[in-house]
């Protein structure tokens, strides 16, 4: 009887550090694409994030203004 208890124990011991070690996993994973990198703009060189930046003719840009600006000069 004491076996099939501590063997039910074990089990749920089993589970949850296996939950656990996913739930770790997962959150590494998803970390980096929320950091994200940060990108100098072409005109000011502010740091922008990445998915904020805006992009024309390969290069970034903090603003629709500055993009607009450097394509004026
Ligand atoms: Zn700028």
């Amino acid at each position: 009887m004491l076996i099939r208890i501590l063997a039910v124990l074990l089990f749920a011991y089993l589970c949850w550090r296996w939950f656990r070690q996913r739930e770790q996993r997962s959150e590494a994973a998803r970390q980096p694409a929320q950091a994200g990198q940060l990108l100098p703009c072409r005109r000011c060189g502010t740091l922008v994030p990445e998915q904020e930046a805006l992009q024309r003719d390969g290069q970034f840009y903090c603003s629709e203004t500055h993009a607009q600006q450097e394509k004026e000069l």
